[in-house]
């Protein structure tokens, strides 16, 4: 690739099928390379510390933070998440592809740091769909499930500040296209 590659950022309601779709997409090619993010939520079955997030206390949350190490940080739904910078600068430095799977408020500072950044938008098929899909998951309990839809109306209305939307209908169409606006395919 002769060009440097750009900061991809992917946003969506939570359960729109991100983390589904950046799966596929990295099993399918291994190269580009998934920001690992700092939360203060606790992890859900199956995941890992250093592979899904990095797993944190509010202590270690706050430090992160005052330290400024975070490239954007955000509360969503009672919780803290935030993208460890030097990791992301290193790997874009070194030309490999960086995507980062963050929500809107991230998605906005990401924009007014690095605006050379591709803000890609992932929207349901349907709302109908979205409430389908967050609640058939199981991980969250109702309370959470209505803090998440509230949080999805808002993050919805926000799609026309992003630069390409992306409907998840198809997890392997999606991929695709998310590897293509990548400029990895
Ligand atoms: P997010 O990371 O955006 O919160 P997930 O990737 O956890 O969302 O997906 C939420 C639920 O929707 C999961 O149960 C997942 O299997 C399902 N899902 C994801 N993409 C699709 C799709 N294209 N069609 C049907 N179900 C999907
Ligand atoms: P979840 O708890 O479902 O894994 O994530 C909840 C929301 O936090 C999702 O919208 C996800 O994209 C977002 N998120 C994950 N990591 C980060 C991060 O580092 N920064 C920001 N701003 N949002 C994040």
């Amino acid at each position: 690739m002769s060009e440097r590659p750009r900061l991809t950022v992917l946003s969506g309601p939570s359960g729109v099928g991100k983390s589904t779709v950046v799966a596929h997409m990295r099993k399918e090619y291994p190269g580009v390379w998934l920001s690992v993010s700092a939360t203060t939520r606790s992890p859900r079955p199956g995941e890992q510390h250093g592979v899904h997030y990095f797993f944190v206390s509010d202590e270690e949350m706050d430090k992160l933070i005052a330290n400024g190490e975070l490239l954007e940080w955000a509360e969503f739904a009672g919780n803290r998440y935030g993208t460890p910078r030097a990791a992301v600068l290193e790997h874009l430095e070194a030309g490999v592809p960086v995507l980062l799977e963050i929500d809107l408020q991230g998605a906005r500072q990401v924009r007014e740091s690095m605006p050379e950044a591709q803000l890609v938008f992932l929207a349901p098929p349907s709302w109908e769909e979205l409430v389908r899909r967050l609640t058939g998951r199981g991980t969250e309990s109702p309370e959470v499930i209505e803090r998440r839809l509230a949080a999805a109306r808002v993050e919805l209305a926000a799609e026309p500040e992003f630069d390409v939307t992306l409907v998840n209908t198809s997890v392997e169409d999606v991929a695709r296209e998310l590897l293509a606006l990548m400029n990895v395919v």
